[in-house]
């Protein structure tokens, strides 16, 4: 058995879903589990139309509904036309409520976005069925079981491998490609939940490691992980191989391609995981595996996160005493805000965050004790590589390339294979490409194309 999971580009329209049936035809011998993100930007478009609805906007949310609803009547095949309809009558009546609460707790975020994977796995399901191949659509609330952190929950990985095994094995087994939405499951007592945005990834590798899944494949719309983001320089280059722990860090400072947590469940259980272009299938794409293969260059890829927040708390008592980083951290914790780089002299912290929700009620808090300034529009860019750790003069090379940048805060990671940066993010373009120009001149073979 393998899982296939495709991302919402690959799965935009009724031509992108035939595109996706051959590939997966193609590999029916395979046995595959097939997981769907919503389709294009519908968890987007969903989201938008619910915050107009808390905004009292209640003709324009449902402008947006509709307009939603006609484009997936327009891609979804015609015998679904009254499952389409009555998703969307739902999702109107929890705008009415929305409108009048005028407010957006958690629970409905994840209700209303989990529409998006509720209906593109059974619009897939009937596509596969339509085009000849043998299929039977899940609801993925009834596999993956979660905790109650609306918005962000976390697998309870005994009860959903006991459904994978149970529910999914016998179908697979049995010859019929299983579609399930990605994103999306459910609290013990049945209230839908999400994993996160940008989660199915996760959700693939959950659903891999719940049915001992052979690989994971992640299909979307870039030939794999490549040397850079694409959105900030074009022009990098496939990574075939890479370790579980280089596409970890990657993934969590800031590329896109793979959700951060997927690398969890295969690790756990050893599960290569691919990452293959659904508009591109010859490609062979990224391959992630548990031990780094050697590899002439230092750095692998390069990953940016946008929109970051420099916080640069300076003790007013000229001297950190024993329990100020307890404190800081404490207050961010108790905000639920993610720390992501930290660097510390005599008297002062500097940290990044990237969810500023919070921010205000953090800063107050902690003017109590310190002093603190703000620093906004910062970006961080991550190189990564297993060989950073033991190579000298990466820094030198690194610091050379940015000669002409002003950098905010340097790290190198505590797993030693990152080195960070924080730059503005308009020096960010310039600052990837001089980096990307130096560490990326000659290439291993081997590894990169
Ligand atoms: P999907 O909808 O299939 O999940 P995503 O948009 O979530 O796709 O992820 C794919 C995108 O990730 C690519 O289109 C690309 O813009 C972005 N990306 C960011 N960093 C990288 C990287 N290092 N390599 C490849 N793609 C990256
Ligand atoms: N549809 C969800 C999102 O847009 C999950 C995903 O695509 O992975 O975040
Ligand atoms: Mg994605």
């Amino acid at each position: 058995m393998i899982v296939m999971k495709f991302g919402g580009s690959s799965v935009e329209s009724a031509v992108a879903i035939a595109r996706v049936a051959e590939i997966v035809r193609e590999r029916l011998l395979e046995k595959p589990v097939v997981v769907v993100s919503a389709m294009g930007k519908t968890t987007n478009r969903l989201l938008a139309a619910a915050e107009l609805a808390v905004k009292g906007k209640r003709e324009a949310a449902q402008a947006e509904l509709d307009s939603l609803l006609a484009f997936t009547l327009g891609e979804a095949h015609e015998s679904l036309r009254g499952f389409v309809e009555l998703h969307f009558q739902e999702l109107g009546a929890f705008l009415d409520e929305l409108t009048q609460i005028a407010e957006f707790p958690a629970q409905y975020v994840d209700l209303i976005s989990s529409y998006g994977e509720r209906l593109s796995s059974k619009i897939v399901a009937v596509a596969f069925e339509q085009l000849g191949i043998a299929s039977v659509h899940v609801d993925a609330r009834e596999v993956l079981v979660t905790d109650r952190r609306h918005t962000q929950a976390a697998p309870l990985y005994p009860r959903t491998y006991a459904k994978c095994a149970s529910l999914l094995v016998p179908l697979a087994e049995m010859g019929k490609v299983v579609v399930l939405g990605g994103f999306i499951g459910s609290t013990q007592d049945g209230f839908t939940t999400t994993l996160g945005r940008g989660g199915s990834d996760f959700s693939a590798a959950i659903f891999g490691a719940g049915i001992g899944a052979s690989e994971i494949q992640i299909w979307t719309d870039v030939d794999g992980m490549l040397t850079c983001d694409p959105r900030i320089l074009p022009g990098g280059h496939r990574v075939k191989v890479i370790s579980f722990a280089e596409a970890a860090e990657l993934a969590y400072f800031g590329a896109k391609v793979l959700h951060p947590a997927t690398v969890v469940p295969a690790v756990e259980k050893n599960i290569p995981v691919l990452i293959l272009n659904s508009r591109n299938p010859g490609s062979p794409g990224t391959r992630i595996v548990s031990e780094a293969v050697p590899c002439a260059n230092v750095v692998k890829s390069i990953a940016c996160k946008r929109g970051i927040t420099l916080v640069n708390i300076q003790s007013l008592r000229m001297l950190m005493a024993h329990g100020f980083l307890l404190r800081i951290f404490e207050t961010f914790n108790r905000y639920a805000t993610p720390v992501d780089m930290v660097s510390t002299s005599e008297v002062s912290v500097s940290l990044t965050i990237d969810n500023t929700e919070h921010l205000d009620a953090i800063v107050a808090e902690i003017s109590r004790i310190a002093e603190v300034t703000v620093h906004r529009d910062l970006s961080i860019i991550c190189l990564v590589g297993e060989g950073i750790k033991a190579t000298p003069g990466v820094a030198a090379t690194a610091f050379g390339a940015l000669r002409e940048t002003n950098l905010h805060m340097i790290s190198q990671g505590a797993s030693l294979l990152n080195l960070s940066v924080v730059v503005d993010d308009s020096a960010l373009p310039a600052a990837v490409a001089a980096l990307h120009g130096e560490f990326f001149a000659t290439l291993d073979e081997k590894v990169f194309e």
